[in-house]
C-alpha cells in the first residue's frame, strides 16, 4: 500500500508562461522546492519569451471554476496563491473559489506587467483586486511599481503606498527589487501597526519570474504552518538564492533557478 501523501496542497490560480520562467511553472517549481504539492488552475494563456509578452488570452469563467472545483473536491487545499488574473471577471471567480475555502490562507501577487514591462492586465484588474480580493487575502506581495499602481500614487514611496493600501488588507509585502540602490529593502506592513524591513544585496541583471517565485514560496510556507513573518523571511531568502543562481536560457531576462 502507498503511504498517504502528506505534502500540503497549494492551489495556484495563475497564467501560463511558455518560456517557463514565470507563471504557473514558476509556482510549481517553487512549491516543489518547499516540499508542497502545487495544484495549478490556469487563468490565462500568454505569448511571451524572456524578453517580453506579446499577447494573452483569459480563459472563460466556466473553465477556471471547473478546474478549481475539481481540485477542491479532491484534495485538502492548505493555501491558495494568486498570480496573473488578467481580467476583472477573474477576480469574481477567485471570490467564488475562496468562498469554498474558508480560513485558508490566500497570497495575492497582483500581477499587471510582465518582467519586460508588457501588460498582463489593465490597471482596472489591480483596482478590482484591491477593492474585492484584498479583504479575503492574508497578504499581497506587490513590487513598488505595482504598489504605486494599486495605491494610485505614481511617485509614492513604499510607506506612502502602504498607508493607502493597508485599510484594504491585513498584511502587505512591498518588494524593492525594481529600484537601483545597492541594497534591496523589502518591507512588510501589518495592519496591527507592526513593520519589518528585510534587506538583501542587490544582484545584477533583471529577472523573469521573481515575483511568482516569492509569492508561491510564501504560500507554500504558510501551507506548511509557518507563522507569517517567518514565512515572509523564508520566502525572501529562498527567492534571493534562486536569483543568485539564475540562468539566462534565452535572449532576455534571467530565470530564477528554483530547483
Ligand atoms: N504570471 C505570468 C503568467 C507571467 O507571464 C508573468 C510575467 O511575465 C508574471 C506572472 C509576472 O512575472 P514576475 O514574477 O517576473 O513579476
Amino acid at each position: 500500500m502507498k503511504t498517504p501523501n502528506s505534502r500540503p496542497v497549494v492551489l495556484c490560480m495563475s497564467g501560463h508562461d511558455p518560456s517557463g520562467g514565470a507563471g504557473l511553472q514558476a509556482d510549481i517549481e517553487a512549491l516543489l522546492a518547499q516540499g508542497c504539492h502545487a495544484a495549478p488552475t490556469v487563468t490565462a494563456l500568454t505569448v511571451q519569451d524572456t524578453v517580453n509578452v506579446s499577447d494573452f488570452r483569459v480563459l472563460d469563467s466556466d473553465w477556471v471554476l471547473a478546474q478549481a472545483r475539481a481540485v477542491i473536491a479532491d484534495m485538502p487545499v492548505a493555501a491558495v496563491k494568486l498570480g496573473m488574473l488578467g481580467s476583472v471577471g477573474m477576480v469574481e471567480n477567485v471570490l467564488e473559489v475562496m468562498s469554498q475555502l474558508p480560513g485558508v490562507p490566500l497570497v495575492c501577487d497582483p500581477v499587471l506587467r510582465a518582467g519586460g514591462g508588457g501588460s498582463l492586465g489593465k490597471d482596472d484588474v489591480g483596482f478590482a483586486m484591491r477593492e474585492r480580493l484584498f479583504a479575503v487575502s492574508t497578504i499581497a506581495t506587490p513590487n513598488l511599481p505595482e504598489a504605486r499602481i494599486l495605491a494610485e500614487l505614481p511617485q509614492g514611496s513604499s510607506d506612502e503606498c502602504a498607508e493607502k493600501l493597508l485599510p484594504f488588507i491585513e498584511h502587505l509585502l512591498i518588494t524593492g527589487g525594481h529600484g537601483d540602490e545597492a541594497e534591496v529593502h523589502n518591507r512588510l506592513y501589518c495592519r496591527d501597526g507592526s513593520r519589518h524591513t528585510f534587506t538583501c544585496a542587490r544582484l545584477p541583471g533583471s529577472y523573469h519570474g521573481s515575483g511568482c517565485t516569492l509569492a508561491s514560496t510564501l504560500a507554500g510556507r504558510l501551507a506548511l504552518g509557518e507563522e507569517l513573518v517567518s514565512a515572509v523571511k523564508s520566502a525572501l531568502d529562498y527567492t534571493w538564492r534562486t536569483l543568485r543562481d539564475a540562468e539566462q536560457p534565452g535572449h532576455g531576462q534571467y530565470v530564477p533557478r528554483r530547483l
